[in-house]
């Protein structure tokens, strides 16, 4: 499982926040989960 940081938007492994749930990169704390489909289409009304 991948995921973003909502912050700069970078990709953050499970890894990195395995020992603090925090953007390696800038610092951020927001981090949410990264879908493995991100272009798939969804149908508006
Ligand atoms: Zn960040």
């Amino acid at each position: 499982m991948e995921y973003m940081c909502y912050a700069c938007g970078k990709e953050i492994t499970a890894e990195d926040i395995a020992k603090r749930i925090r953007c390696p990169y800038c610092g951020g704390k927001v981090i949410f989960k990264k879908r493995p489909e991100t272009s798939k289409k969804v149908k508006a009304r």
